[in-house]
């Protein structure tokens, strides 16, 4: 197979594929000329976002996963791996955020979101990788969060999970660079999603854009942009980073004179 055959083949699957960041994300893999696997809890949205993507001359198919559910993950792996034998690209990118003061927080919001947003990147990254063995290739990408970098009120549960996500990116990254598979996450600034638009208040929006240069939230289509850099072939001697993607909102200290 020459190398050219062998990239029009590559499988890329996006968890949470079917809204906000997944969907732009599934759409500009799509767009790269992979094969995109559009895999969320909701099935009916994972549809229309692949239908979209065939409709504009790109390929993709739906699959029904809910990553809180190992025995999902599993089974959904084991059907790419019968259907397709290989999964070249992982952007592991479902999550969930909901806010609650440190003190008010109840173990079970803990719990599920740690297992959805954290939990879910290692076994996903498990399947995933087992299939890259096979052809000693594969990018990974983490979609974490700037709350995974600096503290935000709230944020006890999330920002822990996405602090983590990066922890685990690393500890992913040094044990298969051998094995030709690269391991990086991408960190949101906040986004206009489905997911900040029922999130943030008046005031949360207010907090964020008065710490950041530019001044506004970034679009679906900008984390797609350096998420399909990472995933791109000569993306090869990168791995173990975390990206900000988030118009200057870590750099930021002091911004009025
Ligand atoms: P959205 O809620 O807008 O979209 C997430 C998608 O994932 C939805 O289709 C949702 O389905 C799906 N999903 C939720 N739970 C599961 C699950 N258990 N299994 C499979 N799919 C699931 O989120 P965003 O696009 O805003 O966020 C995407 C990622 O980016 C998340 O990891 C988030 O933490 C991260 N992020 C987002 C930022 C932002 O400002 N938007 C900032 C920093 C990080 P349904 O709606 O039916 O639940």
């Amino acid at each position: 197979m020459t190398e050219q055959d062998s990239r029009a083949l590559r499988v890329a699957l996006v968890t949470g594929g079917a809204m906000g960041i997944g969907a732009a994300i599934a759409e500009r893999l799509a767009m790269d000329g992979l094969h995109v696997l559009v895999a969320d809890i909701n099935l009916e949205a994972a549809n229309v976002t692949a239908a979209k993507i065939n409709a504009s001359g790109g390929s993709a198919a739906a699959l029904c996963m809910d990553v809180s559910d190992p025995e999902a993950i599993a089974q959904t792996f084991a059907t790419i791996e019968l259907d397709y034998g290989r999964c070249d690209v992982l952007i592991n990118n479902a999550g969930i955020a909901k806010t609650y003061a440190f003190l008010d927080l109840p173990l079970d919001a803990w719990q599920k979101t740690l297992t959805t947003n954290l939990t879910s990147v290692l076994l996903c990254g498990q399947h995933a990788a087992r299939l890259m063995l096979r052809h000693q290739w594969g990018r990974i990408v983490n979609i974490s969060s700037v709350s995974g970098l600096r503290a935000g009120t709230g944020r006890t549960a999330y920002g822990t999970s996405k602090a983590a996500v990066i922890g685990l990116t690393r500890q992913m990254a040094i044990e298969l660079a051998e094995h030709g598979i690269t391991v990086n996450s991408v960190a949101p600034g906040p986004i206009d999603t489905p997911m900040t638009e029922a999130l943030h208040s008046a005031e949360t929006r207010l907090s964020f854009t008065n710490g950041m240069p530019m001044k506004r939230y970034g679009t679906p289509a900008e984390i797609a942009a350096a998420v399909s850099f990472l995933a791109r072939p000569d993306a090869s001697f990168i791995t173990g980073h975390v990206v900000p993607v988030d118009g200057g909102f870590i750099a930021a200290g002091v911004l009025n004179i």
